[in-house]
Parts: structure tokens; sequence; C-alpha cells
């Protein structure tokens, strides 16, 4: 086993610390305005974005040659545990889901028709996209029993089929819509992303579904979509017909391991917030910080985020060395997933009833990690791919072990 050092160096420090700054200048104090979603805030975004790109801080998952501001997995590690202290974060900086893994799989995929026609817009921030795979009938979890079809006509693909939770698609200007194009071919052969413009015939935003009492607006909705008789050239087949499952596979990768930084800036902020509150409110004579029960929510909360970044940071290495990683990604999206929750939920506990209060952002918070352990695949399918590596290794007579 190497040991690699997964230290930032010199550099990364400087922009993480610049990152940091923009993030307490722009960010955490305009908070309050951008969580009413309104008009107003939608103005907001768009001047802080302008601040972002005028930092050099913009669009930092992608290289410059993409239009970004930084090339390697592990320096994002950890300037996106800056980002993702604050939900808006991703967003002024141009790097949120689902836009973010749209863009990698369009720059690593696309034609240069795709990326010109795309690409060049969706990381300049003018526009939005949103991925539309997981359907209403059917397991989001076992994504071979999907029904949305697209049939070849000509020169064209014809879609048809019934989508839910496509995030963002309010507003968006296209979506990468999974869809089988040949349902006789290997399970796991019958799929093809597809790139389609929102404006399409056919193409109906039905409705945000509201979830945890939250309708959301534009980039924040979670969207049920219908597709009717949709037609779009070949031209915007994303990769080979069939690769469906295997770009999902790319895209999903990295992009659960954006995911897990971002929340780990949730972590760290529920944890700051727990430690500084446990340290001025007082109860029974003496403040919380001096009770033992949260002292243990503290020193459990340390550990458990430690791990997590370390093992974040080991992902993110591995992935910059061409690795998928894939127990590594699988590992930590279900581990992460639960850590974020259990430290945000002690957070609020030691606040009292201020935790429920929208006073902090602990409540927000906490309704935003719940679906941590069931988007990009639920905790109990990843514990699932998890063992079953670990297994066939040692049915194949091998001790499993961590490169
Ligand atoms: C906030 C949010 C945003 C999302 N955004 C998007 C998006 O942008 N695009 C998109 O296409 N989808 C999106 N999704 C959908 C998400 O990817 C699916 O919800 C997920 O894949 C699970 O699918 P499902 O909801 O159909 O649950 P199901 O597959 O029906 O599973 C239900 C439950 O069954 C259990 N289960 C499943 N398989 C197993 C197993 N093998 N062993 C034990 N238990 C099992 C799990 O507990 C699981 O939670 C989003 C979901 C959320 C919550």
């Amino acid at each position: 086993m190497t040991i690699t050092d997964l230290r930032p160096t010199d550099d990364t420090l400087e922009l993480r610390a610049r990152v940091r700054a923009f993030m307490e200048e722009h960010v955490y104090p305009n908070e309050p305005a951008l969580n009413r979603e309104d008009e107003a805030a939608d103005a907001l975004v768009e001047r802080l974005r302008a601040a972002a790109k005028e930092a050099g801080l913009w669009a930092p998952h992608l290289p410059p040659e993409a239009g970004g501001s930084n090339g390697s997995f592990l320096v994002y590690a950890h300037l996106n545990e800056e980002i993702g202290r604050s939900v808006w974060g991703q967003l002024v900086l141009g790097c949120q889901a689902p836009d973010a893994g749209n863009g990698e799989i369009l720059w690593h995929f696309g034609t240069d028709e795709q990326k010109e026609r795309f690409l060049k817009p969706l990381v300049a921030g003018d526009v939005r996209s949103f991925f539309s795979m997981t359907e209403p009938e059917v397991p989001g979890s076992d994504p071979t029993t999907l029904r949305t079809r697209a049939v070849r006509d000509g020169d064209e693909w014809v879609i048809d089929g019934h989508k839910w939770f496509s995030s963002g698609a309010e507003g968006a200007a296209f979506g990468v819509v999974m869809a089988v194009t040949d349902p006789d071919e290997h399970p796991h052969k019958r799929a093809t992303q597809i790139i389609v413009p929102a404006d399409t015939p056919g193409v109906e935003i039905v409705r945000p579904v509201p979830t945890m009492g939250h309708r959301g607006r534009g980039w924040t909705t979670h969207c049920e979509v219908r597709y009717s008789g949709v037609r779009v050239p070949v031209e915007n087949t994303l990769g080979e017909v069939g690769d469906g499952f295997r770009m999902a596979q790319k895209r999903l990768g990295p992009g659960r391991i954006h995911h897990v930084m971002r929340w780990l800036g949730q972590m760290q902020r529920a944890f700051e917030l727990m430690c500084s509150y446990s340290l001025e409110r007082e109860a029974f004579g003496g403040p919380l910080a001096e009770k033992q029960t949260v002292q243990n929510w503290i020193a459990d909360s340390a550990a458990e985020i430690q791990a997590c970044r370390l093992m974040t940071l080991d992902t993110a290495h591995k992935i910059d060395q061409g690795d998928e990683a894939r127990v590594e990604v699988s590992l930590i999206k279900f581990f992460a997933a639960r850590v974020l929750h259990d430290v945000i939920d002690r957070a609020v506990q030691t606040h009292g009833a201020r935790g429920l209060t929208d006073e902090t952002p602990l409540a927000a918070m906490l309704a935003m990690a719940r679906g941590a352990r069931i988007y990009d695949g639920p905790d109990e399918v990843h514990r699932m791919v998890v063992a079953r590596r670990i297994l066939k290794s040692f049915a194949a007579g091998d001790a499993w072990q961590f490169s």
C-alpha cells in the first residue's frame, strides 16, 4: 500500500483561503435573501456569480480549457469543503449539481458541436441543465428497469417517457435524458443518454414535486417531466448508443464525490455551530459544553468528520490518478450521508427549539441532509456494491485490500 500525502499544497491553501474569503464576504451574509427564493434572489445570484468570475473562482470543477478554473479533483475537494458550507455556494461559484456533472460528461464525451452548443453556455453560467433518469413507476435504484424509450426514426430519436426528480428542470435550457434504445440488448447496454433541449415540442415540465415541504424555484426544484413524441436529431446522442449506463457511472462516480465534498462543508459548519453554542448556553448550573452527552456528540462528530475527510481526499486522489475508485466512491457515499445527517442532528439537538427555527442554518441543512441517503443511489445499494466487491475478492481467494 502506498501512503500518499493528501494535505493541501501551499497553492491549494492559498486558493482555499480565497474561496473562504469570498464565501464570507459574498455568500453567508446573503443567505437570508437567497433563501427567500424570489425574483430579487434570482437577481442577487446573478450579481454574486459575476463577482465569483471577477475573483477568478468560477467553475472550479473543470479545467481552464473547458471554461473552468481548476483541473485537479483533489484540489477541488479542498475547495468544495468551503463552497459546500452554504447550500448556495455551488450555484454562486458555478459548480452546482446537476450542471457540474452534465458539464463534465459533455467535456469528456461530447462532440465538438455538442461542446459548442451545450457545454459552452452551461459552463459560462448562461443556462442551466438537468439530468433525467429516475422514473416514478420503476425503482431508481435499479435503472435497468427504466421504461422511457427512444426509437430511431431516420435522423431523429423519438422519445416517450415519464420521469421525476429531474432536479433543476424548471427554467433549464436542456436535459440529459436516459432512455432505452435497445430493449433486447444486455440490461446494461439497453440505454443511451440523449441531450434534449427543454423547448422541444413534447417536453412537458408537469410540476416541481414538493419535497420535505419545499416547492423550490428554478435550480432548487425536483420536477416531474413527461416526454411525448419528443424528436431530437441523432447528433444529440451523448457518447455511443447503448453506453448510457457506462456513462452514468462515469458521471455519477465523480458526482457522488462532489456531493460528499460539499457535505464535509455542511458537517463542519454544523459542528462549529454545535461547539460554539454549547459553550454559550447554560443549563443546570453550567454550560452545555460541560455535559458529557454533549462532549460525546462533539468527540464522535470530530472523529466521523475527519474520517469522511480523509476518505474523500483519498478517493479524489485515486480519481485524479485515473482510477474509477468504485468501492471507495460507494463507501464514502453511504458513510458520509449518515455522518452528515447525524452531525447536523446533534447540532440541532444542542440548540434545542432554536435548532428548528430559521435563526440558524441548521434546520434547512437537516432537511437537505435527509435526501443525501437516497439520491445518487440509496445507502443500501452502495452497501451492496461494497460488500459484493469485497466478497468477490474473497471468493477468488484474495483477502480484500484497499490500494
Ligand atoms: C433530492 C433528490 C434529488 C434527486 N435528483 C435526481 C436527478 O436530478 N435526476 C434523477 O434522475 N434522479 C434524481 N433523484 C432520484 C434518485 O436518484 C432516486 O430517488 C434514487 O436512485 C432511488 O430511487 P427510487 O426513489 O426510485 O427508490 P427505489 O429504487 O424504489 O428504492 C426504495 C428503497 O428501497 C430500498 N432498496 C432499494 N434497493 C435495495 C437493495 N438492493 N437492498 C436493500 N434495500 C434496497 C432503499 O432503502 C430505497 O431507498 C433525486 C432524488 C432526491 C431525493
